[in-house]
């Protein structure tokens, strides 16, 4: 048996284990009222629940969340903060923090991705939420850079298709001129998914990835293999 209470910071942290539908490795920091509490997923051990409340990020959370409840007695008193949960976006990886509000939006700063959502979000509704976010920025994306290349290499493709497949990146029908782009590829810095459109658009000249290809894909893209080593690399 785990004890109740755990303090960081000298703040009091009551440790409550999660509901059934919560990931295993998930651990929340709520503060409701002068209440701080933990949830965590079953597979999560004493030792990371003491880590993670004292991290840095969950200092910064409990200052923030105190300095809010002052200035505002009313919405401010609440916080929630996911420990584990993080945000991969654009080649950076960012804690998430949870603040209660009525509509959901994400704002991601430098430091943090800041999701506001109804309190009353299940850990699912804040995936499928995040995840939706994640590919309307891959759209956006690609909507400004697509363009731009095809107008480089004078290669269009008839349209694109952001797919949910984990096993390649993209893919390009050359008879179609369909691009699909798997949805994975937003977690990747900009210049990596440059490259993934560039790719692409060269199989429509060349099928395969030999001497023709990579000869014109260094052409459009003369540092294409730093930029493929990048995407590949985990
Ligand atoms: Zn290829």
């Amino acid at each position: 048996m785990p004890r109740e209470i755990l303090v960081a910071f000298g703040r009091e942290v009551k440790l409550v284990p999660g509901r059934a539908n919560m990931r295993p490795t998930s651990m929340i920091v709520r503060r409701r009222g002068d209440t701080y509490t933990l949830s965590y997923g079953r597979r999560v051990s004493f030792e990371s629940m003491k880590s993670f409340l004292n991290s840095e990020r969950v200092k910064r959370f409990f200052e923030r969340t105190e300095e809010k409840a002052q200035k505002n007695a009313g919405a401010g008193k609440r916080g929630i903060m996911y420990g584990g949960k993080e945000f991969i976006y654009f080649g950076r990886t960012y804690p998430v923090r949870r603040e209660a509000s009525e509509k959901p939006s994400l704002v991601i700063t430098s430091a943090e991705a800041v999701l506001s959502c109804p309190d009353s979000f299940t850990d699912e509704e804040v995936s499928a939420y995040l995840k939706e976010r994640l590919r309307a920025a891959l759209k956006d994306f690609i909507d400004e850079r697509l363009p731009v290349w095809e107008n480089a290499t004078g290669l269009k493709a008839s349209r694109y298709i952001i797919t949910t497949v984990k096993s390649y990146w993209g893919k390009m029908f050359a008879d179609t001129r369909v691009m699909r782009i798997s949805d994975k590829a937003v977690q990747k810095s900009a210049e990596c998914i440059d490259y993934l459109i560039v790719h692409e658009l060269v199989h429509i000249r060349h099928n395969g990835h030999g001497r023709a290809f990579r000869q014109t894909l260094a052409k459009y893209m003369p540092d294409w293999k730093e930029r493929e080593k990048k995407l590949k690399s985990s």
